[in-house]
């Protein structure tokens, strides 16, 4: 830290800021964790220096002996961890996963003309008629995943997502009632849109997904079924969703981050069936540019660390404190949506404290817990101030919480939102209307949850 320091104090000054914020406050968001201080070493060191592209044993640069021990070994581990055909571990991020997988996708199905084939070597070499003859070729093929709306992330073909400008774009919802996928809804819609790839996986969706039945949709109709399983990999790998709630056993291609509930590095990651394998290896020179050493020795150290046992209890236990703190926050009156949760997530509706997300968000950041707002399906309030609260399991567990924490924090939750009031303006053409940015929390109940 010193030397970063002698750099520049002030960022060595947010470094050590950062580390007491995520020390003094509760991490509930869904998509973080704690990585091990042996990930943390692993990506930052030296290992950045080195350019590697190409993949494995097959390089554009000089001297990657190192860097090509390092992908392979990553890439083992993967595949033992997930039993998987084929890992790719060179995606910088899981946005950067599905680019790669949505290419792979197109060259292995829709037969792309090489570079080879259209005589160039690299890929900055290509005129704008050579990319509009791959553009011809590729057409206008259609993707179907899950709604942003819904818990869908943005790079499954949401309209300013170049996912959307990749393909055309189409989206399935949850039932409107329930809450939840309705796969004979899903299935009907995939035989009217006939999409090249069938998506499933989400960003907020709180429970678990039949991954049998949604690959038996996609090939009856001849689709790729892809599951992007960013949020919860870590499940997987520890053997929570096993059988038809195993995604690598069920898609054609997998796509993940490393750094959610599997509590690695910031990274991504494509497995695939051997079928798609060659495509997915082109992803560093058309998609993603030089691949990160660093980054890859970290996510080999984060798989070791989960191919051990432990990591199965640590994945039981974060959805064992996800279902007690859904109950627990119903308990205490708060509405769960879908009524409760069997991943690491849930989704809290805010509305009955007469509060959006936005407000809600702010109070308990206020008060020491930090948590995400969030779009609840159909949400009349928006993505910006939305209705609802992403909370999840994984950063807490890590630290080693129980059902008893959960029980605790529920009703620390409770306590500040039933003592939050949104602000009410005063001047300006709003006056006499509430903020829908701004609540005030009563004192005595801030410095309550600080304590607790
Ligand atoms: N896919 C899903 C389902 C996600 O939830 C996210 C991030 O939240 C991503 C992809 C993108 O990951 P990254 O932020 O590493 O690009």
């Amino acid at each position: 830290l010193q030397q970063i320091a002698d750099v520049d104090s002030r960022i060595a000054a947010r470094i050590v800021n950062e580390l007491h914020d995520q020390r003094t406050h509760l991490k509930l968001i869904a998509s973080e964790n704690f990585s091990s201080i042996a990930s943390q070493l692993a990506m930052g060191n030296l290992l950045t220096d080195k350019y590697s592209e190409g993949y494995a044993y097959h390089r554009f640069y000089a001297g990657c002996d190192n860097v090509d021990a390092i992908e392979a070994i990553a890439s083992e581990y993967a595949c033992q961890l997930f039993g998987a055909e084929h890992a790719y571990v060179q995606p910088h991020s899981g946005a950067d996963a599905n680019l790669v997988a949505y290419w792979a996708i197109l060259n292995a199905r829709v037969q792309v003309p090489t570079l080879a084939e259209m005589g160039v070597t690299n890929p900055s070499e290509m005129s704008r008629e050579m990319w509009n003859q791959v553009r011809a070729k590729l057409g206008n093929q259609k993707i179907l995943g899950l709604d942003y709306y819904s818990g869908g992330h943005l790079t499954h073909g949401y309209r300013q997502n170049v996912s959307a400008q990749m393909f055309d774009a189409y989206s399935y919802s949850v039932d409107q009632k329930s809450g939840l996928l309705d796969y004979d809804a899903i299935e009907k819609q995939a035989r009217e849109i006939k999409p090249l790839i069938l998506l499933a996986g989400y960003s907020a969706y709180p429970r678990k997904i039949d991954f049998k039945r949604m690959a038996e949709i996609a090939h009856s109709i001849g689709a790729v079924f892809m599951v992007d399983m960013a949020h919860f990999a870590g499940l997987v790998a520890g053997k929570v969703f096993v059988d038809a709630y195993n995604p690598v056993l069920w898609a054609d291609v997998v796509t993940t981050t490393t750094h959610k509930t599997l509590r690695g590095p910031r990274g991504g990651m494509v497995l695939c069936k051997a079928e798609f394998a060659e495509s997915v290896d082109k992803g560093c020179p058309l998609v993603i540019g030089g691949p990160l050493p660093h980054v890859m020795a970290a996510k080999a150290i984060a798989f070791k660390e989960a191919l051990d046992p432990s990591f199965a209890a640590y994945a039981q236990a974060i959805v064992k404190n996800s279902e007690a703190l859904a109950k627990a926050c119903m308990d205490e009156g708060i509405t769960v949506a879908t009524g409760g949760s069997d991943n690491h997530l849930m989704l809290l509706d805010v509305r009955s404290f007469g509060l959006n997300g936005r407000q809600a968000e702010t109070a308990l950041r206020e008060c020491g817990v930090t948590l995400n707002r969030n779009a609840l399906p159909f949400d009349p309030n928006g993505p910006w101030y939305t209705s609802g609260l992403r909370i999840g399991t994984p950063a807490v567990t890590t630290l080693g919480m129980g059902a008893e924490h959960m029980k605790e924090i529920a009703s620390i939750i409770a306590l500040v939102l039933q003592n939050t009031k949104p602000v009410v303006l005063t001047k300006g053409e709003n006056a006499g209307q509430q903020s829908k940015a701004k609540a005030v929390t009563a004192v005595a109940v801030k410095d309550e949850a600080q304590r607790r």
